[in-house]
Order: C-alpha cells, then structure tokens, then sequence
C-alpha cells in the first residue's frame, strides 16, 4: 500500500504551469484543448451506469474518455481527473473510474484507501477552478456557500457543477490552496 500523503504543492506547481503554457488567464479554463495539447484523445463515450471516465493508454497514445450521460459539467471535472492520472500516476492500461469516486467531499477522500484518487480530484478542481482565479473574482467572496442557487453564477462562469464549486471554496477558506 502507498503511505505517501496526497501531493498537493507538486499539483499546484504542474496547474500553475499548466495554465501558463496554455495562455489561460480567465475561466472556463479550456480543459479539452489542455488535454488534446499532450497529445491526449478525448471521446465522449457510453460508459454505461457504472463509470464516469476511463483512461487508456496503449502504446505511444493516451485516451481520455467521459460519459456520454452525465452532464456537462461532470465531463469536465471527469475530463480534468482523468488528466491528473495520465500526468500523476503511472497505471493500469485501462483505469475506470465509477462516479462515486470523482469529486468526493476532500474529507471522505482523505480517509479514502487510494492517495491517487484524491490527487486526481484535487488536480480537476484545482485546474477547473484555480486558485488565483478565485481568489481574484468578487462574486468568490461574496457568495453563501450554504446556497446552491448562490453559488450557480459563480459555477457557470467555470464550467463546474455547484458541487465543485463549493466544495473547492470551502478548501480554498480552510486550506488556503
Ligand atoms: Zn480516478
């Protein structure tokens, strides 16, 4: 078993230059064209009920896949953990990752058995909905955290669910990061 904490100075480091490559300096950050810009496919797949995202790498290709029935949203926050994996971890060919296990609440997935799985999500939320990109918009400051309809502007303007959303600015509040 893995004894090693989540590593979140080494994802912050890789999100900030991320972005930087890519001249991203406003939301939504264009998760899609980050991903292709490795050299990484995306499909939008029927993944059936079971799973959110699938990541295959095969020889000299790495493909990404989101399913075709979640929303939107999900697909990118599915989209931008699957990222964190190619980037983070060396893995199996074919990863599945049912719907449960993206996005969980950071104080579930800490407790979760798989440090990989919290550095995943912490990549998608951090790539989706960077810090400093928070931390330098008014509507962040303003919102009613306890209030979905609040925080549904806000998760718009990012391309995340409210979920996300609120979930990353009550670790932003608490962690500062
Ligand atoms: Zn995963």
């Amino acid at each position: 078993m893995k004894s090693r904490g989540p590593r979140y100075a080494l994802i912050k480091r890789q999100v900030t230059k991320l972005l930087s490559d890519a001249g991203v300096t406003a939301p939504p950050v264009p998760i899609e064209k980050i991903i292709r810009s490795h050299g990484i496919k995306l499909r939008v797949a029927d993944l059936g009920h079971s799973a959110s995202g699938v990541l295959v790498r095969g020889e000299g290709s790495i493909v990404i896949g989101v399913n075709r029935k979640d929303p939107r949203t999900r697909q990118r926050f599915t989209a931008a953990h699957e990222l964190g994996h190619a980037l983070l971890h060396d893995g199996d060919p074919v990863h599945y990752d049912p719907g449960f296990r993206i996005n969980l609440r950071s104080d579930l997935s800490s407790r979760g058995v798989d440090v990989e799985e919290v550095e995943a999500n912490h990549f998608a939320a951090s790539i989706l909905m960077p810090s400093e990109f928070l931390l330098a918009d008014p509507d962040a400051f303003l919102i009613d955290a306890e209030d979905p309809e609040a925080m549904a502007p806000l998760a718009k303007k990012f391309g995340v669910s409210t979920l996300a959303m609120s979930l990353r600015l009550s670790r932003l509040a608490s962690h500062n990061g």
